[in-house]
């Protein structure tokens, strides 16, 4: 019998298992961190071995094919034993991929990869499609395969569920844009990352299509290096030649599979990032043969996601708003960018490799005050200091509101948008936030 090793239990990890046990396989689960109970429960529930706390060499070595958490980087010690032995890894997106001949439609990009899966999905659903919602939201993919049975799949991908795939294919692939982000992960360089994304169109045939921001010149240049088969969708907020999905005078346009329109001003999110996520999900829905009194409904009444330029409240005329998941500072830029009121804004975390000077100009013109919430903020300070603007330090979520709304005037925004990673203070982004929305609350 083959043996499946699954090298991470949390929400992909344990779903992989499920589904390889259900395939007849001789599965074992080793997580180096304590395994989540609702995880240990869904392994012991179908009788599953695994362990916690450590990888014992012995059982894992043996493997005929490991599945990988995408939280494990490659240079973990049991990846560089896997790979000295030949071991092959794959991603439980790729594992999974084996056993349905559902569409596939996966979204990547360094930004509005949430926002636009979760539009994509909506729009779907609402059309009264049998779909699923997997990837880093929804449950994984691989649970879903082993025990649901749907038409559709709308998958976000990160760039390191990208690194571990070979033959899956996307029936539609989205890539929103590819700017800076987790260099950590790939050696500092940009191009390893950028290959990584670009993995997204692998494999696509001409019956496949590939929708994209066609303004990034990263994606741009990339292009250029690949013989791309499938169907070319390119969209821009600018009309031209060149693209299918764009808007003019006001108008929400979508050219082709099926030509479509509506007013830019009935469109639910707003902000130039989100036209971008609106083009790429209305492209791809067109695409996916919904039709368009439905692809008008699902673009009008979508209700956004949590922590992603999310109103927090407004304290005396004090505006806030949580835009936790702004981890890259190019997710900053698009924040401050709708910005119309002058702005506090919080900053600081975990720095992932950034380089501020993206978002100067937009400091200069819209904040008033820039309160910096993180363990080291030195990079900050040797970054912002000079700007002439009054500047805070703090350690918790609560100084951090306090110092905010003592610098906020009536009629701004305190916009909570840190281009960094929350570790140091925080569990992960959404407590950042939900914190953040506690402390409003509390004011
Ligand atoms: P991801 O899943 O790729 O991290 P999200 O949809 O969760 O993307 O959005 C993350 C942050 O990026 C949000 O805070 C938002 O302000 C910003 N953002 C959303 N969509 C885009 C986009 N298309 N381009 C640039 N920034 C974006």
């Amino acid at each position: 019998m083959k043996r499946i090793v699954v090298l991470g239990a949390a929400e992909s990890g344990a779903g992989a298992a499920v589904l390889a046990k259900k395939k007849g396989f001789d599965v074992f689960v080793s997580d180096m961190s304590n395994i989540k109970d609702k995880y240990k429960k869904l392994l012991n529930d179908h009788g599953i071995v695994w362990e916690e706390g450590h990888h014992t060499e012995e059982l894992i070595l043996n493997a005929d094919e490991v599945i990988k958490s995408p939280g494990i980087p490659e240079n973990a010690p049991m990846i560089q034993k896997l790979k000295e032995k030949n071991i092959p890894i794959i991603s439980e997106i790729e594992f999974a991929g084996r056993y349905t001949n559902a569409k596939m439609i996966c979204i990547t990009g360094s930004n509005g990869k949430t926002t636009t899966t979760s539009l994509i999905y909506h729009i779907l659903k609402n059309a009264g499609y049998n779909v699923g919602l997997a990837g880093n939201i929804g449950s994984s993919l691989a649970l879903q395969v082993a025990e649901e049975q749907h038409d559709y799949y709308v998958i976000e991908l990160s760039s390191f569920q990208l690194d571990n795939m070979y033959d899956f294919k996307a029936d539609i692939a989205v890539l929103m844009n590819i700017t800076p982000d987790h260099l950590d992960r790939y050696d500092f360089k940009m191009q390893n990352y950028v290959d990584s994304k670009m993995r997204i169109i692998q494999n696509q045939t001409p019956d496949d299509a590939f929708v994209f921001w066609n303004d990034d010149p990263i994606v741009a240049a990339e292009l250029k290096k690949y013989n791309i088969k499938a169907r070319l969708c390119p969209f821009s907020e600018f009309k031209s030649d060149s693209v299918i999905g764009y808007v003019d005078e006001d108008e929400y346009v979508i050219e082709s599979p099926t030509p479509f329109n509506m007013e830019q001003e009935e469109l639910a999110l707003r902000g130039k990032h989100n036209l971008y996520n609106s083009l790429a999900a209305g492209i791809t829905a067109d695409l996916a043969g919904v039709s368009n009194e439905q692809i008008r409904e699902g673009l009008k009444s979508f209700e956004g996601v949590e922590h992603r330029l999310e109103k927090a409240g407004r304290v005396r005329g004090v505006e806030f708003i949580n835009d936790s998941k702004a981890t890259n500072v190019n997710a900053c830029w698009y924040a401050l960018d709708s910005m119309r009121t002058p702005v506090v804004l919080i900053l600081g975390g975990k720095d992932k490799g950034n380089d501020y000077s993206e978002i100067f100009d937009l400091v200069r013109e819209k904040c008033i005050g820039l309160v910096f919430l993180g363990v080291d903020n030195s990079k900050l300070h040797a970054a912002f200091d000079s700007f002439g603007i009054p500047i805070a330090d703090v350690r918790s979520m609560k100084d951090c509101v306090d110092e905010c709304y003592k610098m906020a005037k009536p009629g701004s925004t305190v916009l909570l948008s840190p281009c960094c990673a929350s570790f140091d203070l925080f569990k992960n982004m959404e407590d950042r936030g939900e914190q953040f929305k506690e402390c409003v609350k509390n004011l």
